[in-house]
């Protein structure tokens, strides 16, 4: 494949075809210690999906240049970018530089679609080739820094920097300290007359990388394993292009998230990614890793970041940032939604949490046997203990006084407990004490504390001889779908309800709120089911 298959950064978005709303290719690092791995991995770069491969020269034992760059170069499968990286700019190689740059040479030499030549070396390289190269050859002039994103300032002075050495295309790959660290690399990329790899290192910076399509970067990394990076954060192109559909980001793409930490597992992205494309909004839903929700809200404060979904431990720090808030969300004193408005730009917060967890244990209660009471809520009249004063269990405290029922809350902390049982009209009381807590038969139950979440799902908030008292259990957690205390609460004979349907619920509202548009339910519980 020659480059002129693939479309290049300067093409009109308009005139490619419809599956592409970008030109930013996808380039899969390959590294490995042979030719023949190296190639090996060149073919799966192409199956799943990348556009050019980036061969690390300096991961080959026995490099021999002519030799080996001829076989990588002319039997790749896809556009190459060779890059020979020095263990001073973070790579392997630990030789003679000339060496190296010899290296590089004869990449060009060979046919190389792009080399890479670090920002140290760049003016040093350029001389020795006095002007003279492939008119095919791009040179990508690179820094990186492993420590920090600097200032807009220094980064402007940097790109500057690297443009004078006769770059054709300018990268940067700075790490960052904070999500917020990614903002001041789109600034600019988006402003860069010249084609740019822009890139923030690291699990804080996974926005850069993905939104380098938006705002109009050359290339982005995605590797062709899961954890086989040559450079912290990057994810897999499979990722790219199937969870956070890389395609279809545009310029004017709106920019959505799950504010969290920790955050990476959640599979908030794959459920809204999978109903944006299937309803064709033009949306993309990201995990954003954040430690200051204010900061965060401060700086992305342009209308293209259009929404959010907040989950632990930054509901409570989303209410504070919004300029408007549902009575229901400031009653129960956290959000879990936030949508821009798109007329003024001011954010609205949201509680949509009670509605799906009260859903479904009005259902679960229903099903079971003699739970009805005709058309009003099968929760009504009845004693309703929730573990945890946190904001699921402060949504589930407020959801059971809605529907009439009486509220016990049950919490580590007993002054939350307290604090929470005050504003819902009910009793509090500590963790240890629910143990033997059995005023009445036929309680229902439902927890919302981490206890029993994935990976410690060994344990359980409450002990299997005080499930007897509940004729029905709920659990907030949904990963797993069956907690401990949902198989210890079925064996003792209690009705179950699942926190996926808590979960489902409260995505359906938002796919709706954050789109305009009416949620894909099939879809989305399809792809929760299938991923849980
Ligand atoms: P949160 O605001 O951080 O509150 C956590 C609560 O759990 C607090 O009351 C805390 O007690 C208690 N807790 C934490 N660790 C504990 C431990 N080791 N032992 C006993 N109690 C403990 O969290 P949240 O947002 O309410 O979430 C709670 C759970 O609900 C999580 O598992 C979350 O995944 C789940 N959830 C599910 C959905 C869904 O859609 N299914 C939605 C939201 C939340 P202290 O006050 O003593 O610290």
């Amino acid at each position: 494949m020659t480059l002129d298959t693939i479309p290049s950064a300067a093409s009109d978005l308009h005139i490619m075809d419809g599956s592409r709303r970008n030109s930013t290719l996808i380039c899969a690092p390959v590294m490995a210690e042979s030719v023949d791995q190296m190639l090996v991995q060149m073919g799966k770069a192409k199956e799943v999906g990348a556009d050019l491969v980036e061969i690390r020269v300096d991961f080959l034992k026995n490099f021999n240049p002519r030799q080996d760059l001829g076989a990588l170069i002319n039997q790749s499968p896809l556009p190459t970018l060779v890059t020979y990286r020095p263990s001073w700019e973070g790579g392997q190689y630990k030789g003679d530089d000339k060496q190296r740059q010899d290296a590089l040479r004869v990449a060009m030499e060979l046919g190389a679609d792009f080399i890479d030549v670090e920002l140290k070396v760049a003016d040093e390289f350029y001389n020795s080739i006095q002007g003279k190269k492939p008119e095919k050859v791009k040179i990508i002039v690179s820094s990186h820094n492993y420590e920090k994103t600097p200032s807009s300032e220094e980064i402007g002075d940097l790109v500057a920097r690297i443009q004078a050495t006769g770059a054709d295309i300018v990268k940067i790959a700075t790490t960052a300290l904070d999500i917020t660290d990614s903002a001041r690399v789109f600034q600019v990329l988006v402003h860069s007359q010249v084609p740019m790899i822009a890139l923030v290192m690291g699990e804080k910076g996974l926005i850069s990388r993905v939104l380098s399509a938006k705002y109009g970067a050359f290339l982005t990394f995605g590797t062709i394993e899961a954890g086989v990076v040559s450079a912290p954060g990057q994810p897999t192109v499979r990722d790219l292009l199937d969870l956070y559909n890389f395609r279809l980001i545009g310029a004017d793409t709106k920019v959505h998230g799950v504010i969290g930490n920790p955050i990476r597992h959640s599979n908030c992205p794959l459920l809204y990614n999978a109903a944006f494309k299937s309803i064709n909004f033009n949306g993309i839903y990201l995990p954003l890793l954040v430690d200051n929700v204010a900061n965060f809200i401060d700086t992305y404060n342009s209308p293209d970041f259009a929404g959010y979904s907040y989950t632990i431990p930054h509901k409570e720090a989303g209410l504070k940032c919004c300029d408007e808030i549902d009575p229901h969300a400031k009653e129960i004193g956290a959000i879990n939604c936030m949508i821009r408005n798109p007329a003024d730009g001011k954010l609205k917060g949201y509680n949509v949490d009670y509605l799906g967890a009260i859903a479904a244990i009005e259902e679960g209660l229903r099903a079971s046997n003699g739970s009805s009471n005709g058309s009003g809520s099968p929760l009504a009249g009845k004693l309703f203990v929730v573990m945890g004063a946190g904001a699921a269990g402060t949504a589930l405290a407020y959801g059971g006084k809605q529907k009439g029922a009486r509220v016990v809350v049950a919490n580590r902390t007993y002054d939350k407990a307290k604090a929470l049982a005050n504003k819902v009209g009910g009793e509090a009381i500590t963790l240890a004490e629910l143990e033997t807590f059995h005023p009445e038969d036929g309680m229902v139950l439902a927890n919302a504390t981490p206890v029993g979440m994935e990976p410690r799902i060994d344990q359980t908030p409450l002990s299997k001889n005080a499930l007897k008292n509940y004729s029905l259990v709920f659990d907030a957690i949904y990963t797993p779908t069956w907690t401990r205390l949902l198989q210890e609460a079925q064996e003792c004979g209690a009705a179950v309800a699942f926190g996926t349907e808590m979960f489902l619920n409260q995505a359906f509202v938002q796919v709706e709120k954050f789109s305009g548009s009416p949620a894909p339910k099939h879809l989305i519980r399809d792809v929760l089911a299938r991923n849980t």
